[in-house]
């Protein structure tokens, strides 16, 4: 019965097709972030190699030698110096480059070549459920027009379909949208999920005072650099110590940090 009634209307063919659309589109990009995040490059050792070099230590004040960039680790498992930004994932058993976190929904991490599909992904997975969430209330007052008109209750049934989509579509909104204003924040001020919440334990963070973030290029540059980086891993050099110079957004600054 339900079939039939819901052809009566034509908005209801109509968020059919847009959701459909929605959905595809979310799919698309949940596909392009499945196990795409990058591999360490091996060549890109030597770079590192020949800038550590060029630039590793300078006399501190004591008269001691200090090094001016932060040390690479080792990986015991892949048998590879990281580069830097790179932290190998227990459950894909590789290192993966500018990792960002290893997720559950999309069967594999988030790193340096995925995360603008990552992005993507949430962005329309966020507006499919804010859509539909807007179509299901249109829905829903159109189904009342018509109790009103003819004065008596016969679409129970179709209100409580409504109500248990918009109800989801709502949950998944807020899941989704919150985790994308993060990831946007993220973006912007050049930073991965693992430097924003494991900063006190990398040990090229530690390396520069509290609120200093060595990738903070500005907003341009690194929005540049998460989506139009022709899937070409950076090469992640930071600042020497006796360089750097203070940062100050409206996200991250020395008087407070937003996320
Ligand atoms: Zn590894
Ligand atoms: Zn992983």
């Amino acid at each position: 019965m339900l079939t039939l009634t819901i052809f009566e209307n034509n908005l209801t063919l109509l968020i059919g097709i847009r959701l459909l659309i929605e959905t595809f589109a979310a799919g698309y990009f949940y596909l392009q972030c499945n196990d795409s995040a990058g591999e360490p490059i091996q060549e890109l050792q030597q770079d590192y190699e020949m800038a550590d070099m060029s630039f590793s230590s300078s006399k501190g004040d004591n008269g001691q030698f200090e090094s001016q960039t932060p040390d690479r680790n080792e990986c015991q498992e892949c048998k590879i110096v990281q580069s830097y930004r790179t932290k190998h994932c227990s459950k894909c058993q590789k290192c993966i480059p500018k990792y960002d976190h290893h997720c559950f929904w999309i069967g594999g991490c988030v790193g340096e070549l995925n995360h603008r599909m990552y992005w993507l992904f949430l962005f329309f997975q966020c507006s499919l459920c804010f859509d539909g969430l807007i179509q299901f209330q249109n829905q829903f007052v159109f189904y009342s027009i018509y109790d009103e008109e003819y004065g008596y209750d016969q679409y129970k049934y179709q209100y409580f379909i409504i109500l248990i989509m918009a109800a989801t579509s709502f949950a998944f909104g807020l899941f989704t949208g919150t985790l994308l204003i993060y990831h946007t924040i993220l973006i912007l001020t050049g930073k991965t999920t693992w430097e924003q919440t494991k900063r006190d334990k990398i040990s090229y963070l530690i390396f520069y005072p509290k609120y200093y973030h060595p990738y903070n290029y500005g907003l341009i540059e690194n929005i540049k650099q998460t989506f139009f980086h022709k899937d070409i891993l950076s090469h992640w050099i930071p600042p020497q110590k006796d360089q750097i110079k203070e940062q100050c957004n409206i996200f991250d600054n020395k008087y407070y940090s937003c996320c």
